[in-house]
């Protein structure tokens, strides 16, 4: 069976080996923000919606899990907001009934959870992975870009009630872009957050790949490590800091079909991350991980332009 929603399971940092389920179509979001690898959003909504038939997830899922694979998380992710698909209530139900010995998470922006319905839905997940990376809200239009409703205040409130109905775990990720929301009146804000939210964890996160904006760096060492005693030193839950040390580089080994298929495709003309993705017929987050992967080997070169960012084999 070729799978749409399903990607991986891929060998995650977070959480070991997870099977991706992507519920909403490519960037449908509604945050913009300034880091996200997967590139700027085109579809900056807060409108959920049943954007495909459950049925055709529920079969997928029933497809893969049916053969009893070894994963420590099955994870909604992927290339949007997965709290945006209106029917994800029935997939965690199914998941959680029909596939009990496996730990669900969910990877959100966390900005719809005000919805006490959504929370309802989400509520037999193991794990709920939402994001916080400002508290001031010109600091939160900065990085996140939020649609024009938002207010990052809903945010902290709605992630605060999440913490009071539901007993699974909490891992509050904290993206770090230096000289933005490394301040201290950034950190003390976030500080008073992260005691309403009361999560079982904050991770502190930073660029690891190509980000929607260049100007985008990846936060030092000591930047890091600043922000980790900072909020550890005045919160008593563990902080962590879970950016990737930079000199992980081959990692991955790429089957040599997947590389000749790219090659070929690139040496003929230049693709986005996207259009690999369409063209091989491949999920976009693996496709991004073999070019990371074969940018970190020279085998690419990356151009940004204005529909992205566009990749070419170096002959
Ligand atoms: S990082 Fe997540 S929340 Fe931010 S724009 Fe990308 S998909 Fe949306």
């Amino acid at each position: 069976m070729k799978y749409r929603h399903l990607f991986g399971p891929v060998n995650s940092r977070r959480l070991g080996f997870s099977l991706g389920v992507d519920v909403v179509p490519y960037k449908y979001c509604p945050l913009n923000c300034v880091y996200c690898e997967v590139q700027r959003t085109t579809h900056l909504t807060l409108r959920r919606e049943e954007f495909f038939p459950p049925e055709e997830i529920i079969a997928e899922l029933t497809d893969f899990l049916s053969g009893a694979p070894a994963l420590d998380y099955i994870t909604f992710s992927g290339t949007g907001e997965p709290t945006l698909y209106s029917a994800i209530g029935r997939i965690v139900s199914f998941i959680k009934a029909s596939f009990p010995q496996y730990k669900l998470a969910l990877l959100t922006n966390g900005v719809l959870l005000n919805d006490p319905e959504l929370r309802k839905e989400i509520l037999p997940c193991d794990l709920i992975l939402p994001s916080l990376d400002a508290c001031h809200q010109n600091v939160y239009k900065r990085i996140n870009r939020p649609h024009q409703e938002l207010k990052v205040a809903n945010l902290i409130r709605g992630l605060a009630a999440l913490r009071h109905e539901y007993d699974g775990a909490i891992w509050l990720e904290v993206f770090i872009i230096a000289g933005i929301n490394d301040t201290e009146a950034e950190l003390n804000c976030l500080v008073k957050a992260i005691s309403k939210i009361k999560p079982d964890r904050v991770q502190i996160n930073s660029l690891d790949r190509p980000g929607a904006e260049d100007w985008v760096k990846p936060a030092g060492v000591r930047v890091l490590g600043h922000v980790q005693r900072y909020l550890q030193e005045r919160t008593p839950f563990p902080v962590e800091i879970i950016a990737k040390v930079h000199t992980e580089a081959a990692e991955l080994e790429i089957p040599e079909d997947i590389e000749q298929g790219i090659a070929a495709t690139l040496a003929r003309r230049p693709c986005t991350a996207e259009d690999l993705a369409q063209i091989m017929g491949i999920h976009i987050n693996e496709v991004s991980k073999i070019l990371r992967q074969l940018h970190s080997e020279d085998k690419v070169w990356v151009k940004r332009e204005a529909r992205g960012v566009f990749y070419s084999w170096n002959h």
